[in-house]
């Protein structure tokens, strides 16, 4: 590990000027906020995160969990997932999102990573990880190791030529069907941001994966007043049953009247370049009966543009059968 200045935010404008001073939010950080550490120390131990000032934001008043007047609940951002996850509203009103924190690393693990953390955590793309291999998300222009390399757990949607690098949590997934709004203080003030707008697509700079800039500092996420007689569900699939990423998974919020689908929300995990939300599948649902063909129709949509190399073509079959299986859960709920 790089030597680096450790200091402590005691005020939110502290920490907000502390950020600003790096050139950058993203690649290049060399001032980086630390909430759990258990992703910003492993890059920092493999080298591939470099910061001259790290940040400690644990002091900051930003883990509670609480209900809204509209409703809603606001998520600090040092909530930790642990507790997010057994927090009884969440557990009542938003289960998707509790199975969804329930599904990653370990319990450990989860006493220790926060709301923001994991909103924020990097690829596990194994050439991101490994400072010996060309990556252009790491290190611009240098090309990418995982295209015709070990791509099995990578993205199949939302690809570019630049990178194919998959986003790792279970977490980001459930919030994008929940439809969840980031809160972000920064240099110019407050502002917030819609979870399918908080993400960047590679393109040609998958160095940049999110709309941060210096010095912004997420402060809490919003749900949105649970919709009336709503269901949802999170399935994950992966390579065993604990500890592990997803190769697919899917996340639903669906309302059912009589036997027609009434209002549906889907999201998809493992398989794209960013948490999926999948407006085809939710169009291909709406006012369309509860029975199987209606969800093999859906996650037919659902993965009409994927775009798959050799070594994670088996992924499109899978994410299928991950979304049926996750309609499936969550219409037939009572
Ligand atoms: C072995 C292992 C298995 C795992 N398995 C899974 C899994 O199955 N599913 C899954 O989803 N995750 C999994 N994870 C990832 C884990 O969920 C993340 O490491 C964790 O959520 C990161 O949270 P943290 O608070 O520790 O983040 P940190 O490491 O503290 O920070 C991560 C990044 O967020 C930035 N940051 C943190 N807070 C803020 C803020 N408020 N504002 C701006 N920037 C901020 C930091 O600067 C850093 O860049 C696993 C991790 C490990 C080590
Ligand atoms: S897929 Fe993305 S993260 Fe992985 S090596 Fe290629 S550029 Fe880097």
């Amino acid at each position: 590990m790089n030597e680096f200045r450790f200091s402590r935010a005691d005020s939110l404008a502290q920490a907000v000027q502390a950020g600003a001073k790096s050139p950058t939010a993203q690649l290049g950080a060399t001032v980086r906020f630390v909430a759990g550490g258990t992703n910003l120390v492993d890059l920092m131990k493999l080298q591939v995160e470099h910061p001259e000032q790290v940040v400690d934001i644990n002091n900051l008043p930003l883990g509670k969990v609480e209900r809204l007047p509209d409703g809603g609940l606001r998520i600090g951002a040092l909530v930790r997932n642990s507790d997010l996850a057994h927090d009884p509203n969440v557990v009542r009103d938003y289960p998707v999102l509790s199975q969804a924190l329930l599904s990653g690393a370990s319990p450990q693990l989860r006493n220790m990573a926060t709301t923001s953390g994991n909103l924020l955590q990097r690829t596990r793309c194994v050439y991101f990880r490994d400072v010996a291999h060309e990556c252009n998300k790491r290190n611009p222009g240098s090309g990418c190791a995982a295209m015709d390399g070990y791509h099995r757990t990578l993205a199949i949607l939302g690809t570019s030529d630049s990178c194919i690098a998959t986003n790792p949590s279970d977490m980001n997934v459930a919030l994008t069907a929940l439809e969840a709004t980031i809160h972000i203080r920064g240099v110019k003030g407050e502002r917030s941001v819609a979870i399918n707008d908080f993400y960047l697509l590679p393109g040609s700079t998958p160095n940049r994966e999110t709309v941060l800039e210096p010095g912004d500092l997420i402060t809490s996420v919003t749900l949105p007043k649970p919709t009336p007689g709503t269901h949802s569900v999170y399935v994950k699939l992966r390579d065993r049953e604990a500890y592990e990423f997803a190769l697919a998974s899917a996340a639903v919020v669906a309302q059912v009247d009589g036997a027609t689908i009434r209002h549906v929300r889907v999201a998809l995990g493992g398989v794209g370049t960013k948490p999926w939300r999948s407006p085809e599948a939710e169009q291909a649902l709406v006012g369309k009966p509860v029975r199987a063909e209606s969800f093999r129709a859906a996650a037919e949509a659902a993965l009409q543009n994927a775009r798959p190399r050799t070594g994670n073509a088996f992924k499109v079959e899978l994410s299928k059968r991950c979304l049926v299986r996750a309609l499936t859960l969550a219409t037939t709920q009572s």
